[in-house]
């Protein structure tokens, strides 16, 4: 049994050592590469002073270099931090500065978008360019020829130590650092391995990002069983029809995605039986998928097994449903379902009670797979991952998921929604309150709400509300170009209206349902 997720890698090199581990951006390695390449650029990061539990930020779109640097961290004993290679330089800069990253893995490219007091943080860039540069202040890839290749650095590393920090949105305004151990992420892994029994013949693609919880099960699931992971490049994601055709070229058995990503494939891509023949199983996660889309996909892909997936990143998966395809016809509402193995999962009430069959609450995860916290955030961790004031014997945590739910006769939990602000769009998991943040470090902004406007294809469309302290100062051109700069694409609103006050509640608060509703009604951008 693997204690440690780069323990998933030693077992398949060993035994499936010429068989293809990844493939990303036309080229891919094997296992026995993929081994010896961490074990080289492991040596590499040690020379450069990481030691155990040090942060290592990878700064790059994804590709092969990807899953060797995140590897290669772990047997070095450090913490990976998968940097959203789309994100503005102030975001990437806070990132880098609040988890106090020491060596960044980057390409050319990529390091000219720091600024220079985000370079003075980290003590040094190791490149992924597989051609010299000429760059004198970066490690070159080349380098690792230099490191031994047949093991790895000796790390007495245990499952509960850090083995990679996800950041997502934060509703003061700034993302937080999900922090995640081995024993965290193996949890779900292993309950993976067993549920969907990924096999060495599988071919998974991987269509999250990398900073994104949802790649976990793509890229481990794949090691644990010798298979092969295909990495679907950001750029590839915004077609749909050349999705289709990928999917259908690489022969993938195993997808998981938003429920989003498939809509738009459902919607755009003309898919066939044919086009999806080679897929045994589709899971999806990190938003509620309407019912006429997935009755659409049922049929569209009738061998497949469907699950939808649900968790936070501070859990990864926690419950899961497997579809029923008898059900479905007259099914109103997708469950979340049943806890994961190893997982326990409860609602508790308004009045402090663990919710019984048709109640509602909030719910609540114990067990292996629920972090630590936030890094470098005692506060905001005392508040999620609180004691389980259920447990009068001894003491344990368990997570506060902050979303509603309801326990059914049929033994699922059925989701209804957020308790606070937070929301998906297009998979994303956004803190309007960071969005709303951004609007207001303009020096000419007096008052900002951003609202979500729920839509069936991308989960909710956001738009926002703003008052200027001088009527007329700014545009709305000026007030996105702004945000640009502040919070990454997919937060951005797609409509921002200016008005001369907002609209206040009895008690003074911003009447945000007034504003919710006008906004809802103006026509969809
Ligand atoms: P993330 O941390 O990005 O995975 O987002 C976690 C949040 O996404 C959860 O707290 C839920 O609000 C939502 N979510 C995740 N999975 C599902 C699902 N299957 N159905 C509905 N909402 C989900």
């Amino acid at each position: 049994m693997a204690y440690l997720l780069q323990q998933l890698l030693s077992k398949s090199a060993k035994k499936y050592p010429g068989k293809e581990a990844v493939w990303g951006r036309g080229r891919s390695i094997t296992y026995r590469e993929l081994d010896e390449r961490s074990n080289q650029l492991a040596h590499l990061l040690r020379k450069q002073g990481v030691s155990k539990g040090d942060r290592v930020g990878l700064f790059f779109p994804k590709c092969v270099e990807s899953v060797i640097s995140m590897l290669a961290v772990l047997k070095a004993g450090g913490v990976y931090v998968p940097v959203d290679p789309q994100a503005p330089a102030d975001r990437v800069g806070y990132i880098i500065g609040n988890c106090g990253i020491r060596v960044l893995i980057t390409d050319h490219e990529m390091r000219q978008l720091l600024s220079p007091k985000t370079l003075a943080i980290v003590d040094c860039c190791v490149s992924t360019d597989q051609a010299e540069n000429g760059h004198s202040s970066m490690i070159p890839w080349s380098q690792l020829a230099e490191f031994p290749a047949d093991h790895a650095p000796n790390v007495p590393s245990i499952e509960t130590d850090l083995a990679y920090i996800l950041y997502t949105s934060g509703s003061t305004g700034k993302p937080k650092g999900v922090m995640v151990t081995h024993r965290n992420a193996l949890t779900f892994v292993e309950w993976c391995a067993e549920e969907f029994q990924v096999h060495s013949q599988d071919r998974l693609s991987n269509h999250a990002p990398l900073h994104f919880d949802l790649s976990v099960f793509d890229v481990y699931n794949a090691l644990e069983a010798g298979a092969t992971v295909y990495l679907i490049t950001e750029e590839l994601s915004l077609f749909p029809t050349s999705l289709a055709a990928f999917i259908q070229e690489k022969e993938i058995t195993i997808w998981y995605s938003v429920p989003s990503a498939l809509t738009l494939l459902l919607l755009h891509a003309r898919l066939t039986p044919e086009k999806l023949g080679s897929i045994r199983t589709i899971l999806f996660a990190g938003e509620v998928l309407p019912m006429k889309y997935l009755r659409q996909l049922a049929e569209i892909a009738p061998k497949a097994d469907l699950y939808n997936l649900y968790g936070p990143t501070e859990t990864n998966v926690c419950t899961y449903y497997k579809v029923e395809r008898e059900r479905l016809a007259g099914m109103e509402k997708l469950p979340i379902g049943i806890a994961c193995a190893n997982t326990e999962a409860f609602a508790v009430t308004d009045d402090g009670r663990i919710a019984g069959v048709g109640e509602s609450g909030e719910l609540h995860v114990r067990g292996p797979a629920v972090t630590y916290g936030y890094w470098a955030d005692v506060e905001k961790t005392r508040k999620m991952v609180v004691p389980n004031h259920f447990q009068e014997n001894f003491e344990e945590k368990m997570y506060r998921t902050g979303d509603l739910v309801t326990l059914n006769e049929d033994g699922n939990f059925y989701f209804q929604g957020r308790r606070d602000s937070m929301i998906k769009s297009r998979g994303y998991r956004i803190e309007l309150g960071e969005i709303e943040s951004a609007l207001l470090s303009h020096p000419g902004v007096k008052e900002a709400a951003v609202l979500a406007i729920p839509d069936e294809v991308v989960g909710n469309r956001i738009r926002a509300v703003v008052s200027l302290n001088v009527p007329d100062s700014l545009k709305p051109l000026d007030l996105q170009q702004h945000c640009s700069a502040k919070v990454p694409k997919y937060m951005l609103p797609e409509l921002i209206e200016l008005c001369e006050e907002l609209p206040k509640t009895s008690t003074g608060k911003i009447d945000r349902d007034r504003l919710k509703e006008a906004a809802a009604a103006l026509p969809m951008a």
